[in-house]
């Protein structure tokens, strides 16, 4: 993060604008809506800027700007004169002094810089670029502008004036979450955006009068196949109320992000024959936490029922009688092939498709060989990428076609995406001559061949 967002009370503190034209003023406006007290030092002024001073209870200094006028502690400083040098001597003898200053427009003349503003008082968002591009903040303000109601201020102050009382009642601050959480999903919203705030008031009092003990529960959420796109919106809604995210080695980190910030994460990755937490100890844990009266986002790859040992985990939570809801994922599969550009299914080539995982348990019996081997079937093969030799070597022995075509997708629909193209004799070889990466998915069939027409990335 190359800068820091603060959010700076400045009511009746005082501030120095350097400058009297209109760039000075734009700035005093905003100033003044925070209700700071405003002092300018310029050898000129425009009258509405000289109104704002005099408004705001500030002086006007009619000089050209000195060290001396920096004498006095200012909460922080503008340089907005039309003259860069001038701009740049206040920038650096407020560095000297270790005052927070900004210049308008100029960049590295800033310890601070204005981001734009969403005003929904008492909230306040803003969005900042460092300066790498203004007109995109501008235009992210605008969309923020159309999602936020304009009465969400209302509900902010709203929440304010309860916030001591809810405070004294649920003294637990996971718990106090969840209430707030439950109380802005609930019709008291409408009321108080409505403006009817008596109403608002009884249902608050009443919200809190029945107020219990909430109950654990666990979401166990399928995250897709690495691209945050992918997931579905329950998904995004879950990872983004639960207290505690227990996620796997798939779970990509921009979709991590997109997880509650302040919930407790618990990696439980598996690499290959690398199980590094058991699976009893991670059936054991979501019981625990939800029995804490968390809210347990189970956040795997792809979809948790599909390869996802999803079934195992919730057999245990219903067995301990924790409530659970499963969200399904797009699964490797579905997201490789369309992100790879090989449709599964096609009119003219397969008429059925099948997976298959590549990685069997120990003493589990071999692949239906014979099954397996059809013109019209596409193979996708989950986990299959150290036994990809065998398995080829398997599906020609059985009478499979040495030509027919293979693909090997590494990483799909992440920007490192992978696709390696061969036929049931060379992909082996054709794989070792990549620098292939795990995780990966093989499609097997005729399909693959239209990659070359429907590649789209
Ligand atoms: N539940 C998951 C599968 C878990 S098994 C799902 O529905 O997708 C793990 C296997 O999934 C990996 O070995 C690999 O074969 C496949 N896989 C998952 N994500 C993948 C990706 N982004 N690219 C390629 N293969 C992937």
């Amino acid at each position: 993060m190359e800068i820091f967002p603060i959010s700076l009370k400045l009511q009746q503190q005082p501030c120095l604008i350097v400058g009297g034209g209109h760039i000075a003023y734009r700035k005093a406006v905003l100033l003044q809506q925070a209700g700071a007290i405003i002092h300018v030092v310029a050898p000129e002024i425009d009258a509405n800027l000289l109104e704002l001073v005099h408004k705001s209870a500030g002086q006007y200094v009619q000089q050209p700007f000195a060290a001396l006028h920096l004498d006095f502690p200012y909460r922080l400083v503008i340089a907005a004169t039309n003259v860069a040098d001038v701009n740049q001597s206040v920038f650096l003898l407020c560095e000297q002094r270790n005052l927070l200053v900004n210049s308008v427009d100029d960049i590295p003349n800033c310890r601070f810089m204005m981001p734009a503003i969403i005003d929904r008082s008492p909230l306040v968002i803003s969005v900042a670029s460092n300066g790498a591009s203004p007109v995109l903040s501008r235009q992210l303000r605008t969309q923020i502008e159309t999602l936020v109601p304009q009465q969400m201020g209302a509900l902010a102050d709203f929440s304010g004036q309860w916030r001591s009382r809810v405070k004294e009642k649920i003294i637990n601050p996971d718990q106090r979450r969840v209430f707030w959480e439950d109380i802005y999903a609930s019709p008291l919203k409408e009321q108080v955006f409505l403006g009817n705030l008596e109403t608002a008031n009884e249902m608050m009092l009443q919200a809190l009068a029945d107020w219990t003990l909430p109950k654990g529960e666990v979401y166990l959420v399928g995250a897709g196949p690495g691209d945050p796109e992918l997931l579905t919106l329950k998904a995004l809604r879950l990872m983004q109320q639960a207290d505690v995210v227990i996620y796997d080695r798939l779970v990509s980190t921009p979709i991590l992000n997109l997880c509650r910030r302040d919930a407790t994460k618990i990696y439980v990755g598996k690499a290959r024959s690398n199980h590094s937490v058991p699976q009893q100890d991670i059936n054991a844990l979501l019981v625990e936490y939800a029995q804490q009266g968390k809210r347990v986002c189970r956040l795997k790859g792809g979809d948790p029922f599909i390869f996802g040992r999803g079934g195992e985990e919730i057999q245990e939570l219903f067995a301990a009688g924790v409530p659970f809801q499963v969200v399904p994922g797009i699964t490797a599969a579905s997201g490789c092939s369309a992100y790879a550009g090989i449709p599964l299914t096609h009119r003219d080539y397969a008429q059925s498709v099948r997976f298959l995982t590549g990685h069997l348990k120990a003493g589990s019996p071999e692949l239906p060989w014979q099954e397996l081997v059809y013109e019209n079937q596409t193979l996708v093969l989950y986990m299959g990428l150290v036994g990809l030799e065998h398995i080829c070597q398997k599906l020609i022995q059985h009478g499979q076609r040495a030509d027919m075509p293979v693909a090997l997708i590494s990483k799909g629909t992440t920007p490192e995406q992978k696709v390696v193209v061969g036929t049931l004799s060379d992909i082996s070889t054709k794989v070792t001559e990549h620098q292939i990466h795990a995780p990966t998915l093989t499609i097997i069939g005729e399909v693959v061949r239209l990659r070359e027409q429907l590649k789209w990335r």
